[in-house]
């Protein structure tokens, strides 16, 4: 540990499990000093959620479902009570349809398409306007993206254009947080195996064909995402917003045949 985070307080959303992209994350705050304040989406995550936030030795484990405007003020309200400032947000959430990530993308419902962008995309908007004016200091927002956002990923459907708004949604807010000297960025994952990639069909397919050409011949470790996300909220990242990084083994620079 070198205590990037000492002194922080960081609010991760987005832990379902140990599996979660979120879990790694919050892991390597704690390992860095963080104070550390997590939640969960309901009453059906609440027991594994304060497990795990018991062995992460988290502060408080709150409820909120980031599509409902009472529970995120309610979060604010609770993290008031709690700490002076936030200095760290870590937004983790994505959901669509199942359906959507099956069946051809020209099927798409309009409200799978609605529920996918509100849950996935607009949510940071919700989330960043409810904590910034806790973020007195300052800070950084860190959001998941995937590649689908720029690219056609077999089955990824929906989510691509969910993640293609969220990835717009970065800029924006970036450049409006900007002077308060809060800063806004992606990281770009490469496939990772969680509940909700289990959601997506063939998705192990993806997974061995990832492997298979990714610069570094193999696939991305929740725990180098989560050192990733260290570095946006330290200090370290201070110059660094509005930006997009890639933590996927280098996949997304190859092109077919790139790996002889
Ligand atoms: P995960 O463990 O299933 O995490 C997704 C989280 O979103 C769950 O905790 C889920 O809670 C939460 N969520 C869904 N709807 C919500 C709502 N209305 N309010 C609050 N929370 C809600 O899967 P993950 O792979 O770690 O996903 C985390 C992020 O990484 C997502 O944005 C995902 O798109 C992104 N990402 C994943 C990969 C990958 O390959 N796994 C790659 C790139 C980017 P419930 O379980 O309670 O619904």
């Amino acid at each position: 540990m070198s205590n990037l985070l000492a002194g922080k307080t960081a609010l991760v959303l987005g832990i379902a499990n140990k599996w979660s992209i979120a879990y790694a994350i919050a892991s390597a705050f704690v390992r860095e000093g963080a104070t550390l304040v997590l939640t969960y989406q309901g009453e059906r995550q609440r027991e594994t959620v304060e497990e795990l936030g018991a062995e992460l030795k988290a502060t408080k484990i709150l409820n909120c479902d980031v599509t409902k405007q009472e529970e995120l003020d309610a979060l604010v309200a609770e993290l008031k009570n709690l700490s002076p400032t936030v200095d760290a947000v870590v937004h983790s959430i994505a959901f669509a349809n199942r359906d959507d990530l099956s069946r051809p993308f020209l099927a798409t419902s309009r409200e799978g398409y609605t529920l996918a962008l509100d849950v996935s995309s607009y949510s940071l908007v919700a989330v960043a306007r409810a904590l910034t004016p806790l973020m007195t200091n300052g800070g950084s927002i860190t959001t998941l993206t995937y590649l689908g956002s720029t690219r056609v990923v077999q089955n990824y459907n929906v989510m691509g254009v969910a993640k293609a708004a969220l990835e717009a949604c970065v800029r924006y807010l970036a450049n409006e947080l900007g002077p308060q000297k809060i800063r806004v960025n992606c990281i770009s994952a490469g496939p990772i195996k969680t509940t909700s990639a289990r959601g997506i069909r063939d998705f192990s397919k993806v997974l061995d064909g990832v492997a298979a050409i990714a610069p570094l011949r193999r696939n991305t470790d929740p725990a180098e995402v989560g050192d990733t996300a260290v570095f946006l909220a330290s200090d370290m990242g201070r110059g660094v917003t509005g930006n997009i990084l890639f933590v996927d083994a280098g996949f997304q620079i190859v092109a077919l045949g790139a790996a002889g």
